[in-house]
């Protein structure tokens, strides 16, 4: 990956735009004391993804927006863009892939990041970088007083500027983040495994109250047909019993025609004596 460009704006000293095209090969900053030429440093790591204000030697992240001079007021924002490109040798041609990283930060709202206009997650510029062995604190950025750091440091600290050096600093990153990713997978699963205890608990107590309302169903549709039985049979019964009490009725209806014949034949007998014994 190559550095092809710098743009600073409202970025600490850097009140105007400016601009710094860099070469292949060696770049020296030169200028007289406090130019800002550890400010175009700074403004490199930054958009790159510091985090800390500390590595940029302010007390907060605000301090990056340029503040203000005698002559100059102060601004509410403070931007730096790096073009980088990536050389890739394919077999048909010279590609190259160009990329702009924009960091932009507004007075008290916090910092956006853009590749190519598109906003991005701090992570993913962090990432952009960390692929290619370009970070904040790689190897690739030395400022003033660091190189003592470097002889000065502990065997641990030497083994990342060397992992950073041979490029897996990024898979460091990635691994990194698939940890997290695979931490909050595993808390996921647990919960999906309570809720899935939770269910089966439900689950069989719902199979309790199923069953229960099948005996149920099974006992309500015997209750009705003893009950449809039961009415039969009295209806059976009731049929018998008027049949019965019809055949009374007739044979004492018979019985009464009999009389009344009887009483006519007498009343008839009664009248022909009459008129025997008073002619
Ligand atoms: P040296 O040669 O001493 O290392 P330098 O060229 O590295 O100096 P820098 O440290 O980059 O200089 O710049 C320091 C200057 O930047 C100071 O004049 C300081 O006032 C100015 N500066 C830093 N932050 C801001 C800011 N937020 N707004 C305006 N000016 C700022
Ligand atoms: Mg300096």
């Amino acid at each position: 990956m190559e550095l092809k460009k710098i743009k600073l704006h409202g970025f600490k000293s850097f009140d105007k735009p400016t601009e710094l095209d860099l070469y292949p090969g060696l770049t020296g900053i030169v200028g007289p004391n406090g130019c800002g030429k550890s400010n175009i440093l700074d403004g490199l790591q930054w958009v790159m993804g510091e985090t800390s204000y500390k590595n940029l030697r302010g007390s907060e992240m605000d301090d990056v927006i340029f503040s203000g001079t005698d002559t100059s007021v102060s601004r509410n924002f403070a931007e730096v863009s790096v073009v980088v490109s990536e050389n890739k040798l394919s077999s048909k041609n010279n590609s190259d892939n160009e990329f702009e990283i924009r960091r932009r930060i507004e007075r008290n709202s916090g910092s956006k990041y853009f590749i190519n206009s598109i906003e991005k997650r701090a992570k993913d510029v962090q990432l952009f970088f960390a692929d290619n062995s370009l970070g904040p604190h790689s190897v690739s950025i030395v400022k003033q007083g660091n190189i003592n750091q470097l002889i000065e440091a502990k065997p641990s600290e030497r083994r990342k500027i060397l992992e950073e050096a041979a490029g897996i600093s990024g898979l460091h990153h990635r691994k990194h983040e698939a940890i997290l990713r695979l931490n909050a997978t595993k808390t996921n699963i647990e919960r999906i495994n309570d809720v899935i205890n939770e269910i089966n608990t439900q689950l069989s107590s719902l199979k309790r109250q199923y069953n229960q309302a099948e005996k149920f169903k099974i006992i309500a549709s015997k209750i009705r047909q003893f009950e449809k039985e039961l009415l039969q049979i009295e209806w059976n019964a009731l049929t018998d019993r008027e049949s019965e009490l019809k055949n009374q009725i007739s044979t004492k209806e018979n019985t009464i025609q009999l009389q009344k014949n009887k009483i006519n034949e007498l009343q008839i007998k009664e009248g022909n004596l009459k008129k025997k014994f008073n002619p």
